[in-house]
């Protein structure tokens, strides 16, 4: 059996979000804790650990991801910009261990993050 996570219990409806993207093998939910306008997280629904651990065999589907988050950015109104991030490990700021893509924007984003 796969691997629970918090993100794998959100998917499967046992902790509540506010979802804005669901199809067979990806959610997006808005983040609990926005640090941005729209901060929006884009899991595979699969629970890989963490890009540190990413499979080669999981490569075509991180590909996909992007292209869901793109279309997300699209329909969430970001044609003025956004940013993407993944948080790794511990000193990356990564928090839970479910790959997760963090779709930020609304305003002028600053650079570099801390
Ligand atoms: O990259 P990192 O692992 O720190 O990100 C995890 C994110 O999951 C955090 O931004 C946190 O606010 C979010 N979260 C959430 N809903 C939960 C628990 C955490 O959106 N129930």
């Amino acid at each position: 059996m796969d691997r629970q996570t918090l993100f794998t219990k959100i998917a499967a409806r046992e902790i509540p979000a506010d979802i804005v993207y669901e199809d067979d093998r990806f959610l997006a939910f808005r983040d609990i804790a926005p640090q941005a306008p729209t901060h929006v997280l884009v899991i595979p629904k699969k629970p890989i650990e963490s890009l540190e651990t990413l499979d080669d065999a999981d490569a075509k589907l991180v590909g996909e991801l992007f292209v869901v988050v793109r279309d997300l950015a699209r329909q969430l109104g970001l044609g003025n910009g956004y940013r993407v991030v993944v948080n790794c490990g511990e000193e990356g700021g990564q928090t839970v261990d479910h790959l997760h893509f963090h779709l930020l924007g609304g305003k002028p984003l600053k650079w570099p993050p801390g």
